[in-house]
């Protein structure tokens, strides 16, 4: 590809090369993203989320459009400190037990959700990806540690420096977030709700919002308490917890800018990882 490219014939790569060019690989042709690996390390993050009920005012999709926003954002961030990044076409379906019994909860098996993961991870890093993210926003736990399991066996398989996730459950960035998400209120209340604001404000539906009562069900201590948690059973009887009402995009703004720190600080942890070649091909703990 590089002799095309130097003879002058026509590779459709922006004047500005891959920096000003789309930052959705499923916008990129092959010709596009051969140049734009054939040049620089390049980072592919791959969005993450869920089909379920987030309460009367927030859209099915609404983990699914927040990892899109996120890898969107963090792309952006990457590629201002001349890191290659694109975010691959997203994971709309996970593992969704808890939302069992509402309309919308279409989910996958976790062996179904791992295999996919696991194929489309390898793929990339087949495809020349020095480094593939996963950019989560569904919080169910069985969901989370698919993902994690993913990491292990593409870790064990390629290098520990080729997966990053960037994982806000984990101690290090939770602390970050607000105080609804500490508290684990954190489904379809102000937290999620504010960052769909700041984003897709068209789908939240604003005039049901406004009157939901708060609710303070702590999806996290429930978790704690073992035993199956369903939103049902725990008392989220229309699907969510927290504090709807209160959602503003200024804090999905703030919220954005956390989740975009934690993800570039990874990405770019792993890459220099890469580039120091101290991986000994240790799973990461
Ligand atoms: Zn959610």
């Amino acid at each position: 590809m590089s002799d095309m490219r130097e003879s002058g014939r026509t590779i459709p790569v922006p004047a500005g090369g891959w920096a000003s060019g789309p930052v959705l690989l499923s916008e990129l042709t092959t010709e596009d993203l051969a140049a734009l690996l054939d040049g620089t390390p390049a980072v592919a993050l791959i969005p993450i989320g869920s089909t379920e009920p987030h309460g009367p005012h927030l859209p099915l999709a609404t983990d699914a459009l927040l990892s899109e926003e996120c890898c969107r954002r963090a792309a952006r961030a990457l590629r201002d400190r001349g890191i290659a990044a694109v975010v691959a076409p997203t994971v709309s379906y996970g593992v969704t037990h808890y939302a069992r019994g509402f309309r919308g909860a279409i989910g996958v098996r976790a062996e179904t959700l791992l295999a996919l993961l696991h194929d489309i991870g390898g793929a990339l890093l087949n495809d020349g990806f020095a480094q593939v993210a996963f950019v989560n926003n569904h919080l169910e736990p069985e969901h989370v540690a698919v993902i994690e399991r993913a990491v292990e066996s593409l870790s064990a398989e390629r290098g520990p420096a080729c997966v990053s996730f960037p994982n806000h459950l984990g101690k290090r960035w939770g602390r970050t977030l607000t105080d609804e998400f500490k508290r684990g209120n954190c489904h379809a209340g102000r937290y999620e709700g504010s960052l769909v604001l700041a984003t897709r404000q068209e789908l939240v539906r604003e005039e049901v919002a406004r009157y939901l009562p708060s609710l303070d069900v702590s999806l996290s201590d429930e978790i704690r308490k073992g035993g199956s948690v369903t939103f049902h059973g725990i008392g989220m009887d229309r699907a969510y917890t927290g504090a709807p009402a209160e959602a503003t995009r200024e804090e999905g703004e703030k919220s954005y800018a956390r989740l975009v720190e934690m993800i570039v600080t990874e990405v770019t942890e792993k890459l220099a990882e890469e580039g120091d070649n101290t991986s000994r091909g240790q799973i990461p703990t």
